[in-house]
């Protein structure tokens, strides 16, 4: 069975030191190549989509999570408080509270809604040791996060567009989720809110959903409002949640949270948390399963090894290497060893290209490719060929050549 840990060690992807910690995986260069792609990929995705970037800290005094209900409700998933001279500082469970101070930051108005909030954020839970497992679950998580806050009216259209979101990213990171549950109330006294506003939200959830195939799940809904999970099953056929939206009429009412209307009158906002892909660990360890290491061009570690057949094309492997750069590609030299063994060692490294230079590449300043389907292309000038592989990673395309 495909094992995210172990191909992450065999690919210098992390690493878990039991020095530093129990489920306080440490991102290698390679994994953190292949995050920061992906981290970019999704913060311009939101920024086309009109979200509003902020950093907030990972930790806040005790008052601001008694606030929000997250102690309350949330206190045996955090971390003991640290006692700071008369205060008390919390690692946070979420960013939701920070997110709220952003939008209080000032006054705000309906033209402004909805006002879409954005972080890759840290957030921590203190989850038992027995079930920590590489990047699956952790204790330290850095969220793909944000908050829109939006009039009612608003809700229905903002969840509609969350969702196609959601799709797209999927299909540029090549994640297959295993279906969509609407996250309802069950039984039990742990709930904040009016039956009124559940009635309402997951009245407006439902019809987002209108035409997905979807399950209804009770019980499993957040303590704050009713939530769309998608879902995604590992190799070992556990479940778990990859992109979510929520709807929380709380929050809004706990920070005493208001826009002034067309009318000058002082109204409510509601609060729409969503993640489009969760959290980068639990994302990698899917993706890492999932395509058994062998990432879409865009976000390979590596994206152009380039082997010069012997010494002599030293000098045209490093002005290949330069130009590669410079258009933007990861870009590594592998000058050591036997021809065959270099080009095994890229095959086990899933690198998606793979460059040889040879005597006569070197002297036409070409370089022949070789995909990592095992496909080969006949030796063509170099700028050719770093046009084509930035082709292809600026179309976020799983293919290895462009399309047409
Ligand atoms: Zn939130």
């Amino acid at each position: 069975m495909i094992d995210h840990r172990r191909l992450g060690r065999e690919l210098d992807l992390f690493v878990s030191d039991p020095l530093a910690g129990a489920g306080l995986p440490i991102w290698l260069p390679a994994g953190a190549a292949a995050r920061h792609a992906v981290e970019e990929y999704v913060r311009e995705l939101e920024r086309r989509a009109g979200y509003q970037h902020v950093y907030s800290p990972p930790l806040g005094r005790r008052e601001l999570f008694a606030l929000s209900g997250h102690l309350g409700h949330f206190a045996d998933e955090m971390f003991p408080p640290m006692r700071m001279g008369d205060d008390e500082l919390l690692l946070r469970p979420a960013l939701c509270p920070h997110h709220a101070l952003v939008y209080r930051a000032r006054g705000r108005s309906y033209r402004e809604l909805p006002l879409r909030v954005g972080e890759l954020g840290g957030m921590y839970r203190a989850e038992r040791s027995g079930v920590l497992g590489g990047l699956a679950r952790v204790r330290a998580i850095s969220l793909n996060d944000a908050h829109n806050f939006c009039t009612l009216e608003q809700v229905g259209d903002e969840v509609r567009e969350i969702l196609r979101l959601i799709r797209q990213a999927h299909a540029a990171l090549g994640v297959r989720p295993a279906g969509f549950r609407l996250s309802l109330r069950g039984p039990g006294a742990r709930y904040v809110g009016d039956d009124a506003s559940w009635a309402r939200a997951e009245e407006l959830l439902r019809a987002a959903l209108d035409g997905v195939g979807h399950e209804e799940a009770p019980g499993e809904a957040a303590f704050y409002g009713p939530k769309i999970d998608i879902q995604i099953v590992d190799p070992s056929g556990r479940e778990s949640t990859i992109s979510t939206v929520q709807i929380d009429f709380d929050k809004p009412e706990k920070f005493d949270l208001s826009y002034t209307d067309a009318a000058g009158a002082r109204q409510r906002p509601v609060l729409v948390h969503r993640s489009l892909v969760g959290s980068m660990e639990r994302l990698f360890a899917y993706l890492i399963e999932e395509h058994e290491g062998a990432f879409a061009p865009w976000y390979a570690p590596v994206q152009l090894l380039l082997l010069p057949v012997d010494a002599g094309q030293s000098g045209a492997v490093d002005r290949v290497a330069r130009r590669a750069v410079d258009a933007g590609l990861r870009v590594e030299v592998d000058a050591g060893g036997s021809l065959g063994a270099r080009v095994r060692d890229a095959a086990r490294r899933r690198v998606p290209y793979v460059g040889v230079v040879g005597a006569r590449e070197a002297a036409d300043d070409a370089v022949a490719l070789r995909l990592r389907d095992g496909r080969s292309l006949d030796p063509m000038p170099a700028a050719d060929a770093v046009r084509l592989i930035g082709a292809v990673v600026a179309a976020r395309s799983a293919e290895l050549l462009p399309a047409g």
